[in-house]
C-alpha cells in the first residue's frame, strides 16, 4: 500500500465509524470542524502527506468544556449507576463489534503494526466491561464516630475531566482514561496528540451509538499548544489527565496549579531489565526483545536498559542479537510486521543521533543502528558497553534500541536498576524464587515483572514513581482518582453542641 491508498483506507473506515462527516472534533454529540489552521499528518511507513484535518483551536476547547458541564448532572444524578454500568457494558459490546476497524484506524494512521493496534483496540473494550461493573460499586463507608453523630463518606466525581493523550498509543490510552472516568460519573473532553487524532474521535462516536450521552465524551483533535491548553484553561474542567513526556507534563503540572485543580501524570521511562546468571537465558532475551522492540520501542514501558550479570553477558547479547536480527520490519497493514515505522522524521533523526553519539563515545553496536527507507524506520538494534550516566542510558530515546550493561552482584544490579530519573516499570529475570520477589521488591517502579515484560491488565494499577508522574490509571485505583471522598455528618442527638468538633 502507498499513501494514496492508506489514505483512501482511512477514509473508508472513519466515515463507517463517525458517518459521512469531514475529519474534525466530537462535541456535544456533533463531529464539527475547528477553526484552527490545518494539521498535516505525514504517512510513518512512506513519509508522504497522509491527511490533514483542521486544528479545534480555542473556541472549540471551550465550547466542549461547556458540552461536558451540561451533560456531567444527567451522567451523575439521573442516571443512575446500575443504569450507568449498562450503558458501560453496551459501550464495551460495541468496541468489540468494531476492534477490526479501530485497529485498522490506528495502524494506517499512526503506523502502527495492525497485530499490535488489534490488542490494544481489544483492551479498550476490556477496559468498558471491567469499569462497568464498577459502577455501582464505588460507595463510601461509614466511620465509627461518637454516638451523638453518624458520619458516612461517598465516592463524588471531579464533574468535568480534562485528559491529553499520546500518539504511541493514541486509543489504547484514550480508553485507558476514558472508561474509570465516566464509570465514576464523570464527563470528558479528551486531546489526543495532533498526530494521531481519529481514533479517539472514533472511539467517542461509537461510544455515543452505544448510548453515552451527548456532550458526555468530547475529543477535541487539534495541536497541544492551541487547543490542548484552552482545554485545561476551561474554568468547567476539575481534573487534569496527562499521559505523554515529562516535558509536557511539567507545562500541564503547571497549567493545573494555576488553577489549583489536581492533576494526573502518566510520563516516560527508562525501564531497567535485570537478567541474572540463573535465569532461563532463552526466555529472558526473548522477554528483553519483546519488551525494546513492540512498538519499534515507541513505548512509555520500554525495556530500555538491559542489566546483565557479568558471567552471561555475552550469550544474552548474541541471543539478543539473534532474536532481533530475525523480526521483521514492514508496513503497519501487513499482518506478519512485527517492527514498523517511527512515528515521523524528526522522531527518526532523534533516534540515529542517540546512536552516532554513543557510537563514537566508544559503544559497541552489537546489531542494528541503520535507518531504513522509504519511511521512518529504523533497524532493532542492541548498544553494548555503555556507562549508565551516559545520555543513552539516562534518556527516554522512544525508539527500538537497548542498551546493555554488565553488573557483578544484586547490590550492583540494583543500585544501577534505580540510578535514572524515571520509575515507571522494571524486571527481573532468575530461577530463584526468593531472589526474584528480593530484587522487585527493591526496584523503584510503579510496575515490575518477574520473569516476563510488559503483562499489563485493566484490573491492575498502572503509573509512576519518580520523574515517571503521579497518579494511578487501571484498577480499582484509577477509581480513587476520578473521585474525591465527601464527608456526610448528621446530628443525632437532641442536645447539638455549638462547638467546633463533637
Ligand atoms: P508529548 O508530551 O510530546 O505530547 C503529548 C500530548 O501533549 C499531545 O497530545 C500534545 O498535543 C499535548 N500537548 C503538548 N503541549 C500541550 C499543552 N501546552 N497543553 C496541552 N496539551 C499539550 O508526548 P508524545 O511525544 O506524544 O508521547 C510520547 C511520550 O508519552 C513518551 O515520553 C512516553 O513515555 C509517554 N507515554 C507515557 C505513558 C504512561 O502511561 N506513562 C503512556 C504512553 C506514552
Amino acid at each position: 500500500m502507498n499513501a494514496r491508498a492508506r489514505a483512501e483506507r482511512i477514509g473508508q473506515v472513519w466515515e463507517q465509524l463517525c458517518g459521512d462527516v469531514p475529519y474534525g472534533s466530537l462535541i456535544a454529540g456533533q463531529v464539527r470542524r475547528g477553526e484552527g489552521d490545518a494539521v498535516t499528518i505525514l504517512d510513518p511507513a512512506s513519509g508522504d502527506q497522509l491527511l490533514h484535518y483542521p486544528d479545534a483551536g480555542a473556541q472549540l476547547a471551550r465550547d466542549a468544556a461547556q458540552a461536558a458541564e451540561r451533560a456531567r448532572h444527567s451522567w451523575y444524578r439521573d442516571i443512575s449507576a446500575v443504569q450507568r454500568g449498562r450503558v458501560m457494558w453496551q459501550a464495551a459490546q460495541q468496541v468489540r463489534a468494531c476492534i477490526e476497524e479501530l485497529a485498522e484506524l490506528e495502524a494506517l494512521s499512526a503506523g502502527k503494526p495492525i497485530r499490535d493496534t488489534r490488542v490494544e483496540a481489544t483492551k479498550v473494550a476490556e477496559m468498558f466491561e471491567y469499569y462497568a461493573g464498577w459502577c455501582d460499586k464505588l460507595y463510601g463507608e461509614v466511620i465509627p464516630v461518637p454516638t451523638s453523630h453518624l458520619n458516612y463518606t461517598q465516592r463524588v466525581p471531579h464533574g468535568v475531566v480534562a485528559q491529553v493523550t499520546p500518539w504511541n498509543a493514541p486509543v489504547f490510552t484514550g480508553g485507558w482514561q476514558i472508561a474509570p472516568a465516566l464509570a465514576a460519573g464523570n464527563t470528558v473532553v479528551i486531546k489526543p496528540s495532533e498526530l494521531t487524532p481519529l481514533s479517539t474521535v472514533a472511539l467517542g462516536c461509537l461510544l455515543q451509538k452505544a448510548g453515552v450521552p451527548e456532550g458526555a465524551v468530547n475529543v477535541l483533535a487539534g495541536l497541544g499548544g492551541t487547543t490542548g491548553a484552552a482545554m485545561f484553561a476551561a474554568p468547567e474542567v476539575q481534573l487534569a489527565v496527562f499521559v505523554g513526556s515529562p516535558e509536557t507534563g511539567r507545562v500541564i503540572a503547571r497549567a493545573a496549579a494555576d488553577r489549583l485543580i489536581p492533576c494526573i501524570l502518566e510520563l516516560g521511562g527508562k525501564s531497567a531489565n535485570v537478567v541474572f546468571e540463573d535465569a532461563d537465558l532463552a526466555k529472558a532475551a526473548g522477554g528483553a526483545a519483546a519488551g525494546i522492540y513492540a512498538a519499534a520501542g515507541q513505548s512509555c514501558v520500554a525495556g530500555s536498559r538491559l542489566l546483565i550479570q557479568k558471567s552471561v553477558y555475552e550469550d544474552v547479547l548474541a541471543r539478543l542479537a539473534d532474536k532481533a536480527g530475525g523480526l521483521r520490519m514492514g508496513p503497519p497493514e501487513t499482518p506478519e510486521t512485527q517492527v514498523g515505522p517511527l512515528n515521523g522524521a524528526a522522531q527518526q533523526r532523534r533516534v540515529l543521533d542517540y546512536i552516532d553519539r554513543a557510537r563514537q563515545a566508544g559503544a559497541r553496536v552489537v546489531c542494528g543502528g541503520q535507518a531504513e527507507s522509504p519511511g521512518y524506520f529504523v533497524q532493532p538494534t542492541v548498544i553494548a558497553d555503555v556507562r549508565n550516566d551516559w545520555e543513552i542510558a539516562q534518556d527516554e530515546i522512544f525508539g527500538p534500541v537497548v542498551v546493555a550493561m554488565p553488573f557483578e552482584d544484586e547490590q550492583e544490579a540494583v543500585r544501577l536498576a534505580n540510578q535514572t530519573r524515571f520509575g515507571l516499570a522494571g524486571a527481573v529475570w532468575t530461577g530463584r524464587v526468593e531472589r526474584a520477589h528480593r530484587i522487585a521488591g527493591q526496584i523503584e517502579a510503579g510496575t515490575v515483572w518477574i520473569n516476563g515484560y510488559k503483562t499489563i491488565g485493566v484490573m491492575s494499577p498502572f503509573g509512576g514513581f519518580k520523574e515517571s508522574g503521579y497518579g494511578r490509571s487501571s484498577g480499582r485505583e484509577a477509581l480513587m482518582e476520578y473521585t474525591r471522598a465527601r464527608s456526610v455528618w448528621t446530628e443525632t442527638s437532641d442536645d447539638p453542641t455549638m462547638a467546633f468538633g463533637y
